[in-house]
């Protein structure tokens, strides 16, 4: 993910980085998600632009991600272009207390970190509410089953009937 300006040279250099289920786990620490089979892959080319460098390319693959209704894995599909420039820091500045733009990121000691926007798209890919398909049951919230894998006959029970159960119980006791 990282890249020495001085090997890039005047003509830029083509990219095809594959993202690694180890880099993943270091830069998104608390994530609960990770690569499917087809992994994901960044595809550019980074080269010298005005006074810094331009990186242009297309970051595609695929995500497992948690299903928010019954947490099995759901494939999220990534496909985002990118387009991000770095420019020289001047001496002096303390990057860390710069705070970049989204699309202008710094050169830091002679090197440009690819680890950041790829790792900012991989993020934005996630919805809210990743589903492992459009017709999940989900997990019954009643006996705690997996209903793609074994349906319950909780839902026969109509929820109104339930309740004033729960109501006659309590007032027997
Ligand atoms: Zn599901
Ligand atoms: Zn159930």
């Amino acid at each position: 993910m990282r890249y020495k300006t001085r090997d890039i040279g005047e003509g830029g250099i083509d990219l095809r980085v594959a993202v690694s289920e180890a880099w993943l786990a270091a830069e998104c620490p608390d994530a609960s998600f990770g690569l499917s089979k087809t992994g994901i892959c960044l595809e550019g080319r980074l080269e010298p632009a005005g006074q810094g460098y331009l990186l242009r390319g297309m970051l595609r693959g695929e995500l497992l991600v948690p299903c928010a209704r019954c947490l099995e894995p759901a494939p999220v599909k990534v496909e985002a272009p990118l387009a991000v420039s770095f420019v020289e820091s001047k001496q002096g500045d303390d990057p860390e207390a710069l705070e970049p733009q989204d699309d202008v990121l710094l050169i830091e000691h002679g090197t440009i970190d690819l680890s950041r926007p790829i790792r900012d798209e991989i993020l934005l890919a996630i919805p809210m509410s990743p589903v492992c398909r459009p017709d999940c049951a989900g997990i019954c919230p009643t006996c705690g089953r997996n209903r793609n894998v074994t349906p319950c006959g909780c839902d026969r029970q109509a929820p109104e009937i339930s309740k004033f159960g729960a109501l006659a119980k309590m007032k027997l006791q």
